[in-house]
């Protein structure tokens, strides 16, 4: 494919391939089938980490409506997964006994000033469900190369990805089991889609 991409002289695909192969590179010795084990396992894993939770929202851009939430797909996305998380630690939390948390965050130029900007509304008039007493600092950033926890929440959002997409569980059950519940109810996972969706996570919610 590099070849016959020099050969027609199309420096802008050849460029935007080079990067997505960039990517492989580190796995780029194992198979398919290889690379689909090394996913299960961790998936299992992170299955088997009992004192672990997950949260995500997963938007569907089609049914978004950007005017009428006033937010980005990102911003609601993160103010969500923020009132969730503060929910969760204000519920394990006791009186004299308080849990606190903090976010670390994949290093991305465009979304990490917004973000921080966001938190720190946050910290001051908190969300639109909750006032934020648990979450501390805002967001730190990384390298996700470097990072091996942030490398697992982006195999956990490529699971719920391949469920809303393609319909495949093979991943998604393994990692199911730490998506927060609540009083018997799955609270951590939302898929902002339209109302009647009867998929697994949305029929949880009810
Ligand atoms: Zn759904």
């Amino acid at each position: 494919m590099l070849v016959s991409l020099k050969k027609t002289n199309n420096s802008k695909a050849l460029k935007q391939l080079k990067k997505n192969y960039k990517q492989t590179d580190a796995y780029i010795h194992l198979t398919y089938a290889e690379r689909f084990a090394f996913i299960r396992e961790i998936a299992d894993q992170v299955g088997s980490w009992r004192h672990a939770r997950i949260f995500a929202e997963c938007i569907d851009k089609v049914f978004f409506d950007p005017t009428k939430s006033k937010l980005s797909t990102e911003d609601q996305a993160f103010e969500q997964v923020i009132s969730r998380f503060e929910h969760y630690m204000d519920n394990v939390s006791h009186s004299e006994d308080q849990t606190y948390g903090l976010l670390i965050h994949d290093n991305n130029e465009t979304v990490s000033k917004k973000h921080t900007e966001l938190m720190k509304r946050f910290h001051k008039q908190g969300t639109l469900w909750t006032s934020i007493k648990h979450i501390i600092e805002t967001p730190l950033y990384v390298n996700s190369e470097l990072t091996g926890m942030v490398q697992i929440a982006d195999l956990c959002a490529f699971a719920l990805r391949r469920f809303f997409e393609n319909q495949e569980t093979d991943i998604l059950y393994r990692i199911m089991p730490r998506f927060d519940s609540h009083r018997g109810k799955m609270v951590g996972v939302r898929h902002f889609t339209e109302p009647t969706c009867q998929c697994e996570i949305c029929s949880s919610h009810v």
